[in-house]
């Protein structure tokens, strides 16, 4: 079946005063009916680009240079600004991490619900907005009498769930969620992404999952990309990625997490720094940091590669 989000060899640009830097570069991956595919790899590494390239809300000085992004066979580049409208929060929508400050103080959390499903369904009355918009506080488990509420009488947790409420509305096929509970303590978290795992199953859409916890991109996605560097140099099916990481940078992400279960261990890190994007360094962009660079890693970039079935990796070792 064709995929319902296909990224192809997408790059992107930010023109700085120092020179181009190059966020993301030949990026591809796709993701299936109702899978979750989660983006993984350290700040900076262009998880939040392909998020906002996706959804066409780059702005300068980031500039896409190359690639396609085909949803459900359309080009998503290609869109002209009443495309983009049809295709924003009907056919795609995002969750991202402050969201929940961004809820409108002088209106109440139905009437913000209750306005994105009349501004894309101008045929649905007040009422039916309102009565859709208190059912979707149901789903996403706050009680519908709160459909009145305004945002500063409710705890942050139940913010983040009106906002995943208003990603719902529209009944999307794609969701992203870029580090959708990252502002949250841990029970609030994982209970929202229960929740959110349950809801996929029951309404059958997609995730492109963006966040820099490891654990819980690995409880929750199907398949992994991990990201180093404006590249992806990992990308296999969660379980795998977990038990038996290929890349240099992905067994050092996985060293680096404490267990997901048992007594939280010290974190031993990854040792260097990230790259500085204005100079990436030459052949491999992990070499300098890699303790099993040998000689051909900094001369030649190696290219993502399927090195056991569904499994892929851009390492010279392999
Ligand atoms: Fe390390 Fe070389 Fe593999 Fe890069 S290509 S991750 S430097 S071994
Ligand atoms: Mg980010």
């Amino acid at each position: 079946a064709e995929p319902l989000l296909d990224v192809q060899d997408l790059s992107v640009e930010y023109q700085t005063l120092r020179g181009p830097v190059q966020a993301v570069s030949h990026v591809s991956f796709s993701i299936g009916q109702g899978e979750v595919f989660g983006l993984a790899g350290e700040s900076g590494s262009g998880k939040s680009t392909i998020a906002h390239a996706i959804m066409r809300i780059l702005h300068s000085p980031a500039v896409i240079t190359g690639g396609n992004v085909l949803f459900d066979g359309d080009d998503v580049l290609e869109m002209d600004v009443d495309g983009l409208e049809a295709f924003r929060w009907r056919d795609v929508s995002m969750v991202f991490q402050s969201a929940m400050n961004a809820l409108n103080p002088v209106l109440t959390v139905g009437e913000q619900i209750a306005d994105v499903i009349q501004r894309h369904q101008p045929t649905t009355t007040k009422q039916q907005a309102k009565d859709r918009a208190a059912e979707l506080l149901d789903i996403v488990g706050i009680d519908r009498n709160r459909v009145d509420d305004y945002p500063h009488q409710l705890s942050g947790g139940m913010r983040q769930r009106v906002v995943i409420a208003i990603a719902l509305a529209l009944k999307p096929q794609l969701m992203i969620m870029d580090e959708p509970t990252t502002a949250l303590d841990v029970v609030v978290q994982k209970d929202i992404m229960q929740q959110i795992e349950y809801l996929k199953k029951e309404l059958g859409f997609s995730i492109l999952f963006i966040t820099h916890d490891l654990s819980l991109m690995v409880e929750f996605s199907d398949r992994i990309g991990v990201m180093y560097a404006g590249e992806i140099v990992e990308t296999t099916n969660a379980h795998e990625l977990f038990n038996k990481p290929l890349h240099p940078y992905t067994q050092g992400l996985m060293a680096s997490f404490p267990a997901l279960v048992g007594p939280k261990e010290t974190l031993t890190g990854i040792p260097g720094s990230p790259p500085n994007m204005l100079e990436p360094p030459s052949g491999c962009r992990f070499h300098p940091r890699c303790s099993k660079a040998f000689a051909p890693c900094p001369l030649q970039q190696p290219s993502l590669r399927e090195v056991e079935p569904g499994h892929f990796v851009a390492c010279h070792l392999y």
